[in-house]
């Protein structure tokens, strides 16, 4: 298992969780670019959006509830906040296992660079 995000989903690597269920780990970005940027990630090992089979789609949908559960949680959901994934080289992933941005605690710029 050389995937950074599978050792941390799976406890191989210790970080602390803000959410964590059967599905899905929540922890801080080790490189935050807004006061709150928290990764959602899911313990299945899937690359990327291109690689979502029929069955991961619900797990996208857990992804979004756990969004919603976290920035009511740190109390980011009233002001705003933006949800990313970033899919390929191109499209700036640099962590191959398909995860999704949360960030919030500032206002957003759009469009983004
Ligand atoms: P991507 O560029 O693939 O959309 O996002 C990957 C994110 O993972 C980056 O924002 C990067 O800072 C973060 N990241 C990479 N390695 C680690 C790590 O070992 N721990 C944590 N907490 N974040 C990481």
């Amino acid at each position: 298992m050389d995937c950074i995000f599978c050792k941390i989903a799976n406890g191989l690597i210790k970080v602390d969780f803000l959410y964590e269920d059967d599905k899905v780990v929540a922890f801080r970005d080790i490189n935050p670019v807004a006061p709150q940027h928290v990764l959602i990630v899911p313990k299945k090992h899937i690359e990327s959006v291109m690689n979502l089979q029929e069955e991961d789609f619900s797990l996208v949908g857990h992804i979004f509830k756990v969004a919603q559960k976290i920035s009511n949680d740190l109390g980011i959901s009233e002001n705003g906040f933006r949800i990313v994934n970033n899919c390929g080289t191109a499209g700036g992933q640099t962590v191959m296992h398909i995860h999704f941005h949360l960030l919030g605690g500032r206002d957003m710029q759009w469009p983004p660079g």
